[in-house]
């Protein structure tokens, strides 16, 4: 039988030898023979040890490296010194490292969860610097329209921010305002690569569009905006309310985005006033970006032909032109940021009451919570569980809306509880205007078809388009923003959309035969 020392080996740490058991690490025996306090912020006695921290650095004799002592096992005969002026040194400089910022190495979470991928870590150090410009351009470098976001975003960024570890995220979008808002930001002019010979036709003058028009233009080929509009912007300026985002903010963006050379031509609808197929010809390749503008009907009978009932985005369309004073009471259905637009758009034009009516509770509401909050603050009422079921009207004038009272059944796909009618709790709520803002679609007319190709399209009649490429099935033909895959979300999907695009359309007119050019005249 051999002895437990027979098995031990011998070693020497700071001059004092020590027998210790085979396989140990030098951590672990020197805090066992209490022979010195080696710090280290990665070690756990549960975990393999990972030596990251570089803390524990020690010197072994021999070895020309430091070495880290959780992770280097004991060898017979080794001799360690754990603190010396190198290894000292070499802990100082260790902890300065994961102090410091680490840009280089590190993606953080609020970039990643950007879906235009905005360094959002490196503008706000800028910004601490007093750089503003220069953050601007940080930004500008994957998302042309900053301030426009600086107002509207959903903020994808703060919602993955590892500061609510501790108490809240940065505010990060604030700063993004803020430096938006300094004097300078539309100084200069792009930087552009010299002309191409390429030339890009872009369908809409929204988000997608723009966003796909900066980067192209950038890379120096020639973009033509077609749009169906008077005024660019897309849904930024004929959806959400100038209180949100005032006329101004857009049209610096865009006269900025216009300055790579980009022409925007208005008022022409394509489909109706120039073809797809004619675009095709006209250049070498075509992005479509036309959002999604028809508004979801609520489906109950009469609401087509009832004076008083309007869609969502019909409402915020005509406020653009049309801010006349309203009264009376005005129900609005949908817990969406639409529904937040209305709402609060026909408060601010005096009606008496605005009540938001949602077939789930506030918890499941899809607004941004601020957006709810600031219509509760501002006297808007919710009521919750309720659905419409139909119109009650006099001489083809709205009277009241019927309404359901709902409950909450189990989780439906969307991972949110399921409503479910409650038979007999039905009532009217009488009103005098109600406004469905539910949902858009996109309007594709004279838009899904190329030269007697069908442009591939999902159930829900949007466009199907590459994830990363934004390609449609027809060559040539690029499409994104709301009008695409699973349909309506937000700006920054939508220039994350024009950026993929532009992307791949440099790469299409650049790489490939413009296969277009056999087509027929
Ligand atoms: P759009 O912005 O809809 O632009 C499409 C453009 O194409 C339009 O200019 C249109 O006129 C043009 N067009 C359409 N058809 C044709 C044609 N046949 N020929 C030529 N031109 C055509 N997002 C946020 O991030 N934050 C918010 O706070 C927010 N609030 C919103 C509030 C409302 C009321 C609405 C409706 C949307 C809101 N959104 C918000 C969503 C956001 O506005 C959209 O996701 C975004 O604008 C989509 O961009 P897009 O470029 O795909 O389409």
């Amino acid at each position: 039988m051999r002895s437990e020392t027979a098995d031990k080996i011998k070693v020497t740490i700071n001059g004092k030898e020590i027998e210790a058991e085979p396989g140990k690490t030098i951590l672990e025996v020197v805090r066992e023979h209490d022979l010195d306090r080696i710090p280290t912020l990665c070690y756990s006695p549960d975990l393999d040890p990972y030596g990251s921290c570089f803390l524990c650095v020690v010197e072994v004799k021999g070895r020309w490296n430091l070495v880290p002592a959780c992770a280097t096992r004991l060898v017979p005969g080794m001799e360690v010194e754990t603190r010396n002026a190198r290894v000292v040194a070499a802990r100082k400089t260790a902890l300065e490292l994961l102090l410091s910022n680490h840009y280089a190495d590190c993606v953080a979470p609020c970039r990643e969860g950007c879906p235009a991928g905005v360094d959002a870590q490196g503008y706000i150090a800028l910004s601490a610097m007093g750089q503003y410009g220069r953050a601007v351009d940080l930004i500008r470098e994957t998302n042309p329209l900053p301030a426009i976001c600086g107002r509207v975003c959903v903020r994808k960024c703060e919602v993955v921010c590892r500061r609510s570890d501790v108490d809240k995220p940065v505010g990060i979008n604030a700063v993004k305002r803020f430096v938006t808002d300094a004097p300078g930001t539309y100084d200069g002019e792009p930087e552009c690569d010299p002309p191409s010979g390429k030339t890009v036709g872009i369908v809409g003058a929204g988000p997608a569009g723009l966003t796909a028009a900066w980067f192209l233009g950038r890379k120096g080929h020639k973009v033509v905006l077609y749009e169906a509009q008077e005024r660019s912007g897309g849904m930024l300026r004929y959806g959400i309310p100038t209180y949100r985002l005032p006329d101004d903010v857009i049209d610096a963006e865009v006269d900025f985005i216009s300055r790579t050379g980009a022409e925007i031509q208005y008022n022409v609808k394509v489909g109706e006033d120039v073809t797809l197929d004619e675009l095709l010809r006209r250049h070498d390749a075509v992005f479509v970006g036309t959002g999604a503008w028809a508004g979801k009907p609520m489906r109950v009978e009469g609401e087509f032909e009832t004076d008083g009932v309007v869609s969502g985005a019909d409402f915020l369309r005509e406020k653009v032109d049309n801010q006349a004073p309203m009264s009376g009471t005005v129900v609005v259905v949908g817990g969406g940021n639409t529904a937040m637009d209305v709402a609060r758009t026909s408060w601010r034009l005096g009606a008496d009451k605005v009540i938001v009516l949602y077939r789930r509770t506030r918890a499941e509401m899809p607004a941004d919570e601020m957006e709810i909050e600031d219509c509760l603050d501002e006297g808007i009422e919710i009521t919750e569980l309720a659905a419409p079921v139909g119109i009650v009207a006099d001489k083809g004038r709205l009277k009241a809306l019927r309404c359901i009272r709902m409950k909450l059944g189990e989780p439906d796909e969307s991972g949110r509880r399921r409503p479910i009618p409650m038979e007999g709790s039905e009532y009217d709520l009488p009103c005098d205007l109600a406004v469905a803002s539910i949902g858009q679609n996109p309007v594709l007319k004279g838009l899904t078809s190329v030269a007697g190709e069908e442009v591939g399209r999902t159930k829900w009649s949007t466009f199907i388009a590459d994830e990363e490429t934004m390609r449609t099935n027809v060559d040539g033909l690029f499409a994104g923003g709301d009008a695409v895959n699973d349909g309506p979300t937000v700006a920054i999907d939508a220039i994350r959309d024009g950026r993929r695009a532009a992307r791949a359309i440099h790469s299409y007119v650049g790489t490939f035969r413009k296969a277009l050019a056999t087509r027929s005249t």
